[in-house]
């Protein structure tokens, strides 16, 4: 691949120098564990409260999935579980830029699902009841329509679905600028901090133990991305969780082909602020078999059948690894959360080379376009790809955010205001119950709505 020229790399988020916390409050009202957008967004909102909040990030904000991600901030073609959130939090981005006084490369400049079959289109057009009793503007394009929101593009699609309200962010931007916000607002938001657990009193949280010391707290959010699970076991509290990894790229400036984003099975497609496009595959994502692919294979069957076909699974290295990871450890000692400062896996490289030619393809204007930049992120995920948002009940005092599969970006903002209403007491504006981990318990359905 060769050398960008580009600066202000998508990886300066998480390849930087860490600088550990001079100090670690003493108490806190809340401590939060985990920088990515779902954790800052929450913090920002309890700031804006008043409420003294600590976030314990170890590695970089945003180092892991909220820096990696494609950037859609999008309604369309979400879980109904999940999409009064998602318009929620669309209204918190469109005013977010001028509320914390900081660019985040957010613009509403529509998404298309493109269809290259009636049966495809037939699935659009179910949607369109949903975004009804929803208010959103979401239509389906006959052909001709689509090929005045794109140029040149594939000869094969017979139409699209189109929400013109839908949006795009910078990530590498976003999760930072409302972290500074937050921290404006007098949160305290520490980097290489990992939190390696909890203490409980009289079977409630009295302390979190970071690897720089304890906080005194009754109250702690556990928004730990792809971690969650694992420390959710070392509490005894289980969470179903599994992570595929995505591989993405990053062109250099090039032709205006579109404003938007755009889904096609063979690419996801986004102008970029920079004149360039974030691209990925429009289906291949990998999973690594682990042994918690085994702990929790049943609950995840229905997600499976869905997602097989473009699910690239394989057993290696990262099977022993978990394997010897331990499940529980000495809270005084180094524990498995500073031993990975930050997830970077490597990408997929049959999957970079699959991109260029699906783009070239798609967008023949695109074709041969340098690519400035690949990396990968690891999407967690539940059985029903909707996230958990719940206060598990058996450790009073502990709360997790979690789980938000591949869709937890542009919700991330409104996610964060109602955990912080959940939190504190407050009125979440929205039912979280279909969001609660007992979901998964109860004997309740398993039943993903929505894609990865
Ligand atoms: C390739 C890819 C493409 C995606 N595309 C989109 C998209 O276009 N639109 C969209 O809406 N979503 C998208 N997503 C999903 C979205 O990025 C995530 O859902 C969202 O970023 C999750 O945010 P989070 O805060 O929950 O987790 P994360 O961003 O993963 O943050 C969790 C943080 O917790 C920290 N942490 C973990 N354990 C500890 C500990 N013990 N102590 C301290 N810190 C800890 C981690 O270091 C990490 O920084 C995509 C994801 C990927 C990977």
């Amino acid at each position: 691949m060769p050398e960008s020229p580009a600066k202000n790399l998508v990886s300066d988020t998480w390849s930087q120098p860490l600088k550990p916390p001079q100090a670690v409050p003493k108490v806190a009202d809340i401590v939060i564990i985990g920088g990515g957008i779902v954790g800052v967004s929450t913090a920002w909102f309890l700031s804006k409260q008043g409420v003294s909040v600590v976030l314990c990030e170890k590695g970089h904000i945003a180092g892991e999935q909220s820096s990696r991600n494609w950037g859609w901030v999008r309604q369309q073609g979400r879980d109904i579980r999940e999409l009064p959130m998602m318009i929620d939090s669309m209204r918190i981005w469109q005013g977010l830029a001028d509320e914390i006084g900081e660019d985040v490369g957010f613009t509403q400049a529509g998404c298309l699902f493109a269809a290259k079959d009636d049966k495809q289109l037939a699935v659009f057009h179910e949607w369109l009841a949903v975004a009804r009793d929803h208010e959103l503007d979401t239509v389906v394009l006959s052909r001709e329509k689509l090929m005045t929101k794109v140029s040149s593009a594939a000869a094969d699609w017979r139409g699209a679905m189109y929400t013109a309200s839908d949006g795009h962010a910078e990530p590498h931007k976003a999760t930072s600028a409302i972290a500074r916000a937050a921290q404006r607002n007098g949160a305290a938001i520490l980097v290489s901090c990992a939190v390696r657990g909890i203490e409980t009193s009289a079977g409630k949280v009295s302390s979190v133990v970071t690897e720089h010391g304890r906080i005194r707290t009754s109250t702690v959010l556990c928004a730990a991305g792809a971690w969650s699970s694992m420390f959710c076991r070392s509490l005894d509290i289980a969470l179903p969780q599994l992570q595929v990894r995505g591989t993405v790229t990053r062109t250099v400036p090039g032709p205006d082909v579109l404003d938007g984003c755009l889904f096609d099975e063979r690419i996801g497609i986004r102008r970029r602020q920079d004149g360039g496009y974030t691209v990925a595959h429009g289906t291949i994502l990998d999973h690594a078999i682990t042994p918690s692919t085994f702990r929790h294979c049943f609950k995840f069957l229905p997600a499976l059948r869905q997602e097989i076909k473009g699910l690239r699974l394989r057993i290696g290295r990262d099977f022993i690894d978990e394997w010897n990871t331990p499940k529980k450890w000495d809270l005084d000692k180094a524990s498995p959360f500073e031993a990975t400062r930050v997830l970077d896996p490597e990408p997929n490289k049959h999957v970079v080379d699959g991109i260029q030619r699906n783009l070239g393809i798609v967008f023949p204007q695109l074709k041969g376009i340098e690519i400035a930049e690949a990396w990968a992120g690891m999407v967690e995920t539940t059985p029903d790809i909707v996230p958990i948002i719940d206060s598990p009940g058996s450790i009073p005092g502990f709360h997790v955010a979690t789980g938000f599969s591949g869709h937890g970006f542009g919700i991330g903002p409104g996610a964060g205001k109602a955990v912080a209403a959940m939190m504190t007491g407050g009125d979440p504006g929205l039912d979280l119950r279909p969001l609660r981990l007992q979901r998964f318990f109860d004997g309740s359905p398993i039943r993903p709505q929505a894609s990865i």
